[in-house]
């Protein structure tokens, strides 16, 4: 990181999580850095006690529209960072899993296992909601087994993210299990 462009503080009503009295502040740092990539740096702060977090975000991975696609087979892969920008939609065929575009899907920057932990939760949640009896049970105990293999890396999967806005990304650890096809202006419309 060479050089600081901007950087602004913006308040958030939000509780600590850690000590739950003080207030956490969020800034917003970008950086360039060589190549004319961007950096966003967000730091979150309490004002009461030693809690704060960082998460660094590269503004300029992959700015075309397109389908993104990676291989997951092990551990190593599962490190691999993703961003899933607002309208991305996100899914694991061989899981059949999925996260929709929409409103309330909104910024989404975690990692391959942070995207399984969250499948995983959802997914329990909802299996814990039906009667006993119910013929989706079956389905869904396969797809946890699955799932829980993944997250040692022990069960091969793709992941997709299709992005007609061009704004979401993954950063593979591994790039010969990496591929992207551009989306042409006809497939956009
Ligand atoms: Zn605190």
């Amino acid at each position: 990181m060479k050089e600081k462009r901007t950087s602004d503080k913006i308040d958030f009503s939000f509780i600590c999580p850690s000590c739950k009295i003080g207030k956490i502040k969020m800034t917003k740092t970008i950086y360039d850095v060589s190549d004319g990539d961007k950096m966003l740096l967000i730091k979150f702060e309490c004002d009461k006690c030693q809690f704060s977090n960082n998460d660094i975000i590269p503004l300029t991975t992959n700015n075309a529209p397109g389908k993104i696609t990676l291989k997951v087979s092990n551990e190593k892969d599962l490190k691999s960072k993703i961003y899933r920008s607002p309208i991305g939609r996100l899914e694991i065929p061989e899981l059949e899993l999925s996260v929709e575009p929409g409103p309330s899907a909104d910024f989404y920057y975690t990692n391959i296992e942070g995207v399984l932990f969250r499948f995983e939760n959802a997914v329990s949640i909802y299996r814990k909601n039906l009667e006993n009896d119910d013929a989706e049970i079956d389905e869904l105990d396969k797809i946890l087994r699955n799932l829980r293999k993944a997250l040692k890396g022990e069960f091969e999967f793709t992941l997709i993210l299709t992005d007609l806005g061009g704004g979401s990304y993954i950063l593979p650890e591994d790039k010969s299990k990496y591929s992207f096809q551009k989306f042409e202006n006809d497939e956009v419309n």
